[in-house]
């Protein structure tokens, strides 16, 4: 007999290890101990949703005649200074317990999106004397292969060729002679917006789902068993179904799409959504698919009812950016993960948990994430990932509290983002130059210096904003490292700008900014 191994980001009905099932001898097993896996335990929300999903997905397996052993999560340790991640993953245990308990002779998955497991669920595999046999994730629109031979002998991975070809592939927002629809395929530059004085004013909050007993249940749970995890619950709105999550897409595109284009990097103080989609979670569990938010978008411009540079920024981001860091991860795993191009050392601060500190608009976007588990991708990358790698945290440490404390991340999709993007710790792989920037760029998106008590114009002084001081600080540091590329050169030539002595003392206020994180006095 065949177990279907489910993992509980592998929540589709549509995937390979489903085409031929046999409701007499196949059984599913699913286990919600695939938690905690990195250095820290995932935030409430994370737990809540993938429990939720995962209870409604197996009530609709048993409904259509399907088996499932379904293992439900134990409690956590509850010290969480001394938890470390056991050796091997739980799953890799329920896993050789349904071995045995059901006399399996064959184990069959979908590819987990976390190379360390599949390698953990093949040598169970291996020592318990069953076949194994690995589907594709058919969720995903570009497949190993394709990206392996689009990337071979390339000196750069570009992403913006990549998305080309899936524009093309798919022929997504392509006129009738192959050309990009309104003439340009990337209409990045409108997009930039900041709110102004006025600020964002009332947007479309999203919809709120029903809590049924399933849910219900599985936030009375968490609440009461997984009390010491990080963040809040009480905000919890995720889609947890198909049903909801095309819901959510469809709200998405009525109500947010057409002004998500202009805003979608601009940040305001208690507003942690704005025109943003928030489909990543949904997505990433596999409860909506790919293209049906991509053709979704699609009609949206068609209908005229939503403007291009918004259909087409929404669009990069799934056909685009997506499936490009999935290849990345796939090319590169599993050392990407420890890459440190920067060598950078620091422990990640206990501010990135708690949000407490002086700097406001780390304040405010560590608080969101605490809140609902979730930040828009400028937060995440340019305050909360750009402070990560200007101070010099540790990427092992930065990728393991992203996967921890955001609802929709997960290995394939955290590192190349954190470790790449945000950190630049894989050199230049995902991102041709850092993302480095001042408290002046933090300033012009959002409100958040006005409440603040630093400077974004200062970098050394009483009222020294750590972003800036910590910009200036970063590109003299790494002035070597930086010096062949040629994306680098104005940032570098304004440092060099700069006297010995300003530099200096821009140093010394580094050192001292550091020495207050550590204390937690920053
Ligand atoms: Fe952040 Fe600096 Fe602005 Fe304060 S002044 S909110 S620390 S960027």
């Amino acid at each position: 007999m065949r177990l279907l191994l489910v993992l509980r980001d592998q929540l589709d009905r549509s995937a390979a290890l489903f085409d031929d099932v046999d409701p007499d001898t196949d059984v599913v097993v699913m286990t919600e101990n695939d938690r905690d896996r990195g250095r820290f335990r995932e935030h409430k929300q994370r737990l809540a949703l993938g429990f939720a999903a995962m209870r409604h997905f197996r009530d609709e397996l048993r409904e259509q005649g399907l088996t499932v052993a379904y293992e439900t999560a134990s409690p956590p340790e509850t010290d969480r200074d001394s938890y470390h991640a056991a050796e091997a993953s739980p799953v890799a245990d329920a896993l050789r317990e349904k071995i045995r308990e059901h006399g399996a002779d064959e184990v069959v998955l979908t590819e987990p999106g976390r190379i360390g497991l599949l390698k953990e669920i093949e040598a169970v595999c291996d020592e318990e004397g069953v076949e194994f046999t690995v589907y594709a994730d058919r969720h995903f629109l570009c497949t190993h292969e394709d990206f392996e031979s689009w990337a071979d002998g390339r000196k750069e991975l570009t992403l913006e060729y990549f998305y080309r070809e899936q524009r093309r592939e798919y022929d997504i927002l392509l006129t009738d002679e192959g050309d990009p629809v309104g003439g340009e395929w990337n209409f990045d530059s409108d997009n930039r917006e900041s709110f102004g004085a006025d600020g964002p004013g009332m947007i479309p909050d999203g919809p709120r789902f029903d809590r049924d007993d399933v849910t219900g249940k599985v936030l009375e749970t968490v609440r009461r068993d997984f009390s010491s995890a990080p963040g809040d619950l009480d905000t919890f709105r995720w889609p947890v179904t198909p049903e909801q999550a095309k819901t959510a897409l469809d709200d998405f595109i009525k109500n947010r799409l057409p002004m998500f284009g202009t805003y979608q990097d601009a940040m305001w103080t208690g507003r942690a959504f704005l025109y943003h989609s928030r489909l990543s979670a949904a997505l990433n569990l596999k409860l909506l698919s790919p293209l049906t938010a991509v053709r979704a978008a699609e009609e949206a411009y068609h209908d005229g009812h939503a403007p291009i540079h918004a259909v087409e920024g929404f669009i990069r981001q799934i056909l685009g950016w997506r499936e490009f860091v999935r290849g990345v991860y796939w090319l590169y795993a599993p050392e990407y993960g420890h890459k440190n191009a920067l060598d950078a050392a620091m422990d990640l601060p206990d501010l990135y948990w708690s949000g407490e500190t002086q700097m406001r608009c780390l304040s405010e976007c560590v608080g969101q994430v605490k809140e609902h588990a979730y930040t828009h991708h400028i937060p995440r990358l340019m305050v909360i990932g750009l402070f990560g790698m200007m101070a010099g945290i540790d990427p092992a440490q930065m990728n393991d509290w992203h996967e921890a404390y955001y609802v929709d991340a997960w290995e394939w999709v955290s590192q190349p983002n954190m470790i790449g993007m945000a950190l630049y710790a894989d050199g230049g792989i995902v991102g041709t130059k850092p993302y480095a920037a001042s408290g002046k760029y933090i300033s012009r998106q959002s409100n958040y210096c006005s409440h603040c008590r630093f400077d974004p114009a200062a970098s050394t002084g009483d009222d020294a904003c750590p972003f800036t001081t910590f910009y200036w600080d970063f590109l003299n540091r790494h002035q070597e490292t930086f010096s062949g590329n040629r994306r680098m050169n104005f940032q570098l030539a304004n440092v060099r700008r700069k006297s010995d002595d300003e530099l200096e003392a821009i140093a010394e206020q580094a050192e001292h900014y550091r020495e207050r994180l550590d204390e937690g006095e920053l």
